[in-house]
């Protein structure tokens, strides 16, 4: 599995830097964003070292449908609203134009009562 160690969220996979795990199986951990801006936020991340959504292919197709399936989920169990009036917000931000600081693939999980938008 590709591993950077200059990389926050490998070391995070790693077990070097602490996080407050809401999921983790072999493939992927999920965990909350240490700023959050919503009640709740939290990050689906890939276990192994995946840049951003430019660098993925057909080859990532599981991967990135495990990641999707498991947002609801544990959006839920993490306090978000049922659907409709609940619900959440996934957002990926990708390269520099996109806002990602983090270079390592991750799925924003974003909600809990508005008002919270940003951007
Ligand atoms: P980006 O701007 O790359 O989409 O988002 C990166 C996110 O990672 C930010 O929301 C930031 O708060 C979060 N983050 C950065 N470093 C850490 C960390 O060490 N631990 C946790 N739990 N979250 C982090
Ligand atoms: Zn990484």
């Amino acid at each position: 599995m590709s591993h950077d160690p200059n990389c926050i969220f490998c070391k995070i996979v790693a077990g070097q830097i602490p996080s407050k795990k809401v999921h983790e199986d072999g493939d992927i951990l999920a965990f909350h964003d240490i700023q959050p801006w919503a009640p709740v936020h939290f990050l689906i991340i890939p276990k192994q070292h995946i840049v951003s959504m430019a660098q993925i292919g057909p080859e990532h197709a599981a991967l990135m449908g495990k990641m999707m399936t498991l947002a609801p989920k544990l959006a839920l169990e993490q306090g978000c609203r049922p659907y409709p009036e609940g619900g959440f917000r996934i957002m990926v931000n990708t390269g520099a134009d996109g806002g990602q600081d983090v270079h390592h693939l991750h799925l924003h999980v974003i909600g809990g009562p508005r008002p919270w938008l940003k951007g």
